[in-house]
């Protein structure tokens, strides 16, 4: 089959040739039919995120059709329609028993620690398929299992209910679906800060209140806005030091900021006025877990949560593309998710 491999860290990837993979009694064999293209695999790409385990194929956002089943496997039928959680794990660890199996022992990462859907099938147990509704196409069904799927667990994470309101820092990926997803808890008012004026443009069409942190400090545009109370609950999807004080600082009394963006930078708290005063939270997100995708599908397929096609770009499974794509994503540049769609006819 025809894959595209990580060889060597700060390498474009590869087209290859490999064996189509022989699954395990309690495994599937899906045939990819989306794989999304992550940042994080701009990170496996360029050393940021570091893979030991090389080459291999990266892609951890999929979803396809099952091809074959193995032999333990019930609840799954060839030709289904699925999409794949990305975390392969134990499931007898003591994180993994309480549900939390983002924090397994022996936990592996699809397209990262193990083979992943840059590929025309990929292997994976059982366990990690999830069925694919028929009206969720299969580039939605990819995506959904990283970004949106984090930004639900962010949601999740920040405790968020109906009628609250809440700010969105940065509106890439995660952003675009963490405001369908607040909006369809019924959120109150959504905040969207950006400094990019075509995503500021998108979140206001949304149905966001555009903040544009260019023209003010967003902090005392949001407190202006709310009449001085702040936000009920701050995401960060960024990853840095500035807009995570701003996340902060942005919430009114018992608010919880959700940080998801990562950075090494460090930043400055004063505990008294901006935590203890106003009981607020500042909760690390990371991942999501298994027992979250049915509500999230079941968001998409309601149509609460969507990918119109000027949202996505399709490309083959082709190194060069891939790497053309991986290249925007490192320039920042991308607007849109790119989704491989691999062509039937090689
Ligand atoms: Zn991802
Ligand atoms: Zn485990």
């Amino acid at each position: 089959m025809r894959a595209v491999l990580l060889v060597q860290v700060g390498k474009p990837l590869e087209n290859a040739k490999v064996p189509t993979p022989e699954i395990g009694p309690s495994d599937v064999l899906v045939r990819v039919a989306a794989a999304g293209i992550c940042h994080s695999d701009v990170h496996y790409r360029n050393g940021i995120s570091k893979i030991d385990n090389l080459p291999v194929t990266l892609g951890h956002e999929v979803a396809g059709r099952v091809e074959e089943v193995g032999s333990k496997l019930t609840h799954i039928s060839v030709r289904d329609r699925v999409c794949v959680h990305y975390l392969v794990h134990c499931r007898t660890c003591e994180f993994c028993v309480r549900g939390l199996e983002q924090f397994c022992r022996s936990g592996q990462m699809i397209g990262k620690h193990r083979d992943g859907g840059y590929a025309e099938f990929i292997n994976v147990p059982g366990a990690n398929v999830v069925l694919l509704p028929d009206e969720i196409p299969f580039e939605a069904g990819a995506i959904m299992m990283c970004s949106s799927a984090t930004a639900f667990h962010s949601l999740n994470k920040a405790r968020f209910k109906a009628g609250e309101v809440i700010a969105i820092f940065g509106f890439g990926g995660l952003g675009f679906s963490a405001l369908q997803l607040a909006r369809a808890y019924n959120c109150g008012d959504a905040y969207v800060v950006e400094i990019n004026p075509a995503k500021l443009a998108l979140a206001a069409t949304m149905g966001a209140i555009a903040i544009d942190a260019r023209a003010a400090d967003p902090v005392e545009q949001i407190k202006d806005a709310t009449a001085g109370r702040g936000v009920d609950v701050a995401l960060e999807l960024i990853g840095s030091a500035k807009t995570i004080r701003q996340a902060v600082l942005c919430l009114g009394p018992l608010g919880r900021t959700a940080l998801v963006g990562l950075t090494a930078e460090s930043m400055s708290i004063h505990p008294y006025p901006e935590l203890i005063n106003k009981e607020v939270a500042i909760i690390g997100v990371s991942d999501h877990l298994a027992a979250e995708l049915p509500a999230l599908i079941e968001f998409a397929r309601s149509g609460k949560l969507r990918f119109p096609p000027e949202t996505l770009r399709v490309i083959d499974l082709d190194a060069a593309q891939i790497n053309a794509a991986l290249d925007a994503l490192q320039d920042s540049i991308d607007h849109v998710r790119t989704v491989i769609v691999p062509s039937s006819d090689k």
